[in-house]
């Protein structure tokens, strides 16, 4: 019997727990957690209904797209659903844009439904058990997340190990902005917008933005915050579906009926955006197609769903081996992958967990 420890009960570490012992029974495999719990990150993924993977996975929406080409020559995302749908038992749906969530559209049951298949393979869990040291004994993987919204962290361990950690910091987080906005809190808009700094575009996608008192949020700048950087801004194309031009014969149109420039924004947007739109006191179409804000810096961990950075991928092989010992495995968001939002990083935590299965199911036969 070969013994296998894996320290952190999330996403990546049940998984691979999961995945091996279903593969082999005579594995005895035990999950180190520091917490009370398992999967107290999963419960927040989704705004609650955990949007688990991606019908469109590319390995352009992550930052180390070469290193995600190899990985899903080791492991196909095909092999992700199917490890969701049939190892763990969750029904998967997916919305318009190709976002797969569990049917239930609760991310409890799908940490119910870990549990439920750890439960079924005997696979231990100790748990308020912080580990800092590694056990040569053992084949181990290291699952233990990142800094986001986390109250435990394993980069010690693997530098300790002699691993190196490539810069840290929130990621898939709120963009903090010079303007006070509180007036449009709560607000959502569809739109499409660029992160700028000085004449450069350093990213464009389209999406939805929510306003905080003073930060832009939502799905579409958590996406763009990747890009941040010092004295940056962002553009937001409220009328994506019009240019410029079709916009101004729109406004035309409507001032010939007698209508107000601001009647016309209210048959628009709601209408303290519209006072956001007026106060900027410019020509109000091209406000319109290029409302800006100053970008100041990124909210904490405390707001953010990743960490960009974590352990050095030029370090582990494409089955996330490290290649400094060949017993031990780093999974999940502890490495230096970054997924955008839709599903990417959940579905990494899966493929980065079956490839370091597989590889030890094939060490061991
Ligand atoms: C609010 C929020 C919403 C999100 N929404 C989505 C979403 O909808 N879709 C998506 O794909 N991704 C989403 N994410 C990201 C996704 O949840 C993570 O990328 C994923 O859960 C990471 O899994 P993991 O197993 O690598 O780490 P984690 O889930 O963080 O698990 C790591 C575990 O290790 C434990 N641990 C840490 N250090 C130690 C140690 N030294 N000893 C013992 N145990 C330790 C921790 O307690 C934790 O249980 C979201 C994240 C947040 C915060």
């Amino acid at each position: 019997m070969k013994k296998i420890s894996i320290i952190g009960a999330g996403a990546s570490g049940m998984a691979a727990a999961i995945y091996l012992k279903s593969k082999r029974e005579d594995l005895d495999i035990t999950i180190f957690e520091a917490d009370e719990r398992v999967g107290r990150k999963i419960l927040k993924t989704g705004s609650g209904k955990c949007n688990i993977s991606n019908n469109l996975i590319r390995a352009e929406g992550f930052n180390n797209s070469d290193f995600i080409n190899k990985l899903l020559k080791k492991v196909s995302i095909v092999e992700v659903y199917q490890f969701i749908e049939e190892e763990l038992g969750i029904m998967l749906k997916s919305d318009f844009e190709g976002r797969l969530y569990p049917f239930s559209e609760s991310s409890k049951s799908v940490v119910d439904s870990f549990k439920r298949r750890l439960d079924e393979l005997n696979i231990k869990i100790i748990y308020n058990s912080f580990i800092e040291t590694y056990n040569e004994n053992y084949i181990s993987i290291f699952a233990c997340g990142s800094k986001a919204q986390s109250k435990f962290d394993g980069y010690q361990l693997v530098k300790n190990l002699g691993h190196t950690i490539k810069e840290l910091k929130p990621g898939l987080v709120p963009i903090a902005i010079k303007e006070k906005i509180p007036h449009l809190r709560g607000i959502r808009v569809k739109c499409s917008a660029k992160i700028i700094v000085g004449n450069d575009i350093l990213h464009e996608d389209s999406g939805e933005i929510l306003f905080k008192d003073d930060a832009l949020s939502g799905i579409l700048a958590m996406d763009l915050s990747r890009f941040y950087c010092e004295n940056c801004f962002v553009s937001l194309d409220l009328v994506k579906e019009k240019s410029l031009n079709e916009l101004y014969a729109y406004f035309n149109k409507h001032k010939n009926k007698g209508r107000s420039v601001e009647e016309i924004l209210l048959g628009m947007f709601p209408k303290m955006l519209v006072m956001e739109i007026l106060k900027r006191g410019e020509d109000v179409v091209k406000t319109c197609k290029n409302l800006i804000f100053n970008a100041v810096g990124l909210n904490g961990y405390n707001q953010a769903q990743i960490t960009v950075g974590g352990v050095n991928i030029n370090e582990i092989n494409e089955c996330c081996k490290s290649l400094i010992n060949e017993n031990v495995y780093i999974v999940g968001e502890m490495l230096d992958i970054d997924g955008k939002c839709g599903g990417y990083n959940l579905s990494f935590a899966f493929l980065s967990a079956i490839a370091a299965g597989k590889d030890i199911i094939n060490k061991l036969n």
